[in-house]
């Protein structure tokens, strides 16, 4: 099998060479600026200018910058260049009309304090927004203030906690998350003043329903559930599960960051579910990783939608649209309206394909990870063996106890130029390997992936050491991630 490793870019380009800095030689120039044809001001005092020795900037010429970032951009690992099957990521394929369409002058040169009547096409599309995700989780009170889904988990259990302080309710102060949740919601909830109740998980992967009974009382702030599950199956008794929770008087809070799976087969709010986020970032194709930027719009139902976070966009009688605050708004969560060009991409996105062409993204994204699961399910443990929805959660157990742990494989992977899945989470499965092969790779790159996994596992037999030292083509190899954690270099010294 060829390794198709990381694109034209060579070991070799990088030893010593690897900041601008150190291609530096005194004198060089990227420019000639031309002589002033302005009258020349004075410098500021001393006080507030550093020695030019302290202040060490590369001297390089245009041709050395360009190929420095040329450099660092082929070093990029990005879903436009390689398979990148990172789970509960949805690294999907972007596609470039989103980008085309969010560079238009009167999206990309408005400003956020622009009176509301210059900017009714804008507004326009936050409201359709607004009115297409309501539809699309059942949910119809939308705010798309969050710029992330943990925000939009943050804004979720505000508003939670207002709805239950209007009810007299303000001693409700916990919120109940099973043991599989995704890292942000215990940390939201933290953020938001609850403590949390862990509740486990059952051997089938579902909601331990009896634990949950136990511990829904009349403390009981929310219950956060992520549907599909980290899983990556889908919660069978969702009804029952939300009538207990309602029961004891909580509300329940869907962490919907992964819509994937769901898109015109199922509504969060015909569950039962009265709050959820999504990702725009993931679902619904724009460009992620790396910290940013995202949008994580909240939803709720009709009763709670008084609550959501300013401002979210009003019809007037004669239709036009403004910028408005709900009249039991939790506030601001962030300076302005969230991040617009995301939410202008994720419009195109809808746009273009329309209803059924969303329903086709969540059937090929199922039928996708679960065709994967199917062919690596003699060589991989399966951490619930079960039809799964938009990702799969391989166990490599079986390879641990031959010596070579998931963190290997996923190194291994590296070298054959396929992006690691996620590893080590959920936390309950031993030796995590989430894969998330979403509904744009075609089946040669699942057959081609499949193929490099089994190859993986032939290897732990044959050279196990050398997949434990992999990856083996890429400029960096393992790193010493604990002194990189401790004692971190950020910066270029001399
Ligand atoms: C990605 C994700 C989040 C967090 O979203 P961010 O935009 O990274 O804050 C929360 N929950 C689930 C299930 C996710 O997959």
């Amino acid at each position: 099998m060829s390794n198709n490793v990381m694109p034209n870019v060579s070991v070799a380009d990088m030893p010593d060479r690897s900041l601008l800095m150190d291609r530096s030689v005194p004198g060089r120039k990227a420019i000639n600026l031309p002589a002033p044809d302005v009258p020349l001001s004075e410098m500021p005092g001393d006080g507030l200018l550093r020695e030019s020795d302290d202040l060490q900037l590369p001297e390089v010429s245009q041709l050395d910058v360009i190929r420095y970032f040329t450099l660092l951009s082929r070093l990029n690992f990005s879903i436009d260049t390689n398979f990148y099957p990172l789970g509960s990521c949805t690294m999907k394929y972007n596609p470039k009309l989103n980008d085309q369409i969010a560079s238009l002058g009167g999206f990309a040169n408005i400003h956020p304090l622009q009176d509301d009547d210059s900017v009714q096409g804008a507004l326009g599309v936050m409201f359709e927004l607004q009115q297409w995700l309501g539809e699309a989780t059942g949910l119809p009170g939308v705010g798309l203030a969050p710029l992330a889904g943990a925000q939009g988990e943050y804004a979720g259990l505000l508003i939670a906690r207002a709805a239950l302080n209007m009810r007299g309710e303000s001693h409700r102060d916990v919120a109940l998350i099973p043991d599989s949740a995704h890292g942000t919601n215990p940390a939201s909830a933290a953020m938001a003043g609850l403590s949390v109740v862990t509740v486990k998980t059952d051997e089938s992967g579902n909601v331990d329903v009896d634990d949950l009974r136990a511990k829904a009382d009349e403390n009981t702030c929310v219950f956060m559930l992520t549907i599909p599950s980290t899983l990556g199956l889908f919660e069978p008794n969702i009804i029952e599960i939300n009538d207990i929770v309602h029961d004891a008087g909580g509300l329940v809070y869907a962490d919907g960051a992964n819509l994937n799976a769901l898109l015109g087969l199922v509504k969060l709010g015909d569950l039962g579910v009265d709050i959820c986020h999504s990702n725009l970032h993931k679902t619904f194709s724009t460009p992620h990783g790396g910290g940013g930027p995202g949008a994580g719009p909240v939803m709720v139902t009709e009763e709670l939608a008084s609550y959501l976070p300013e401002p979210v966009v009003v019809k007037n009688d004669d239709g036009s649209l403004q910028l408005g605050r709900p009249g039991n708004s939790i506030g601001k969560i962030n300076g302005f309206h969230g991040s617009f060009s995301i939410l202008v991409r994720a419009y195109t996105y809808m746009q273009s394909l329309g209803g059924n062409g969303l329903r086709a993204v969540s059937e090929n994204a199922v039928i996708n990870a679960n065709y994967v699961q199917a062919q690596l399910r003699d060589r991989f443990d399966l951490a619930v063996d079960r039809i799964c929805m938009h990702e799969t959660v391989l166990s490599g157990k079986r390879q641990a106890d031959r010596g070579v742990p998931a963190l290997s494989i996923a190194k291994r992977l590296l070298d054959y130029g396929i992006h690691a899945p996620t590893m080590y989470f959920p936390l309950i499965v031993p030796e995590a390997l989430m894969v998330e092969p979403t509904e744009t790779e075609s089946k040669e790159t699942l057959d081609r992936f499949v193929a490099v996994m089994q190859a993986i596992d032939d290897e732990i037999d044959s050279d196990p050491d050398s997949v434990n030292h992999a990856p083996h083509t890429l400029p960096n190899t393992r790193l010493d991630e604990a002194t990189a954690a401790r004692r971190p270099v950020l910066r270029w010294q001399g």
